[in-house]
């Protein structure tokens, strides 16, 4: 996988983003402060911006535009966790121009250590970690039984999709959410749910190469 795949996939990512915003942010307004949408369509639509000016060369360096840009455009708690969370990423892939399945899931197990070292969040606090942990999971359970990248980026995505469902049925213990106690139970993650959509579009753009030219490597 080159960096035409990882700005691919943030393209495919803002484009979701955008076309969910108003769900993210109904999803905000029963459990927070009604914002979530709004905040992640910014983030990430300067996230886009920010590609296309700046044309990285390597998989490494698009991740790291994209986690300064979520820091300083997104707003709100989510910015500094996903930026964190990208910024990981970008550290582990490093300067490579062509990077594995195997270190894209590396990368993704090191943005879920980076989120939980900031937010402190563990699994069943209703955020967004009850999507993702889950789906570095579900990854690396593909890989290590030789599935290919189209294989695990989907069962990341559906494996995200699930711990969404799951957070219905908790109480928020971190971020703004958690003020509003038992009333959060009965309400799916704001949080949890836009990293749905970020997963389930790099699932798309997987696929979408496996398709062409003989697929991402
Ligand atoms: P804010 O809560 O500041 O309005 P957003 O609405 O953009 O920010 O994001 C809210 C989401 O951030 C929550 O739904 C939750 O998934 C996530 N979140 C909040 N605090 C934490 C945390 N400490 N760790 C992980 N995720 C968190
Ligand atoms: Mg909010």
């Amino acid at each position: 996988m080159d960096a035409s795949m990882f700005r691919a996939w943030i393209h495919e990512a803002a484009r979701s983003v955008t076309e969910n915003a108003d769900r993210l942010t109904r999803l905000d307004s029963a459990v927070g402060d009604a914002d979530h949408g709004i905040n992640m369509r910014r983030g990430l639509q300067a996230a886009a911006a920010m590609l296309e000016e700046t044309n990285p060369s390597t998989p490494g360096a698009v991740l790291a535009i994209v986690g300064r840009a979520l820091i300083s455009k997104t707003g709100g708690a989510s910015g500094p966790l996903y930026g964190t969370g990208f910024r990981q990423a970008a550290r582990t892939l490093g300067q490579e121009p062509d990077v594995s399945t195997a270190q894209l899931g590396a990368a993704l197990a090191a943005a879920l250590t980076g989120i939980q070292r900031i937010g402190a969040a563990l699994e069943g606090d209703k955020t967004m970690i009850d999507a993702l942990s889950p789906a570095v999971t579900a990854y690396q359970a593909v890989i290590d039984t030789g599935g290919d990248l189209a294989k695990a980026t989907r069962a990341a995505s559906d494996a995200a999709e699930w711990g969404l469902k799951q957070t219905a049925g908790m109480q928020a213990r971190k971020g703004r959410a958690s003020y509003l106690g038992a009333r959060t139970i009965g309400h799916e993650d704001p949080g949890a749910a836009s990293t749905v959509l970020i997963l389930s579009a790099l699932a798309h753009v997987s696929s979408a190469g496996e398709r062409c030219a003989g697929g991402y490597q």
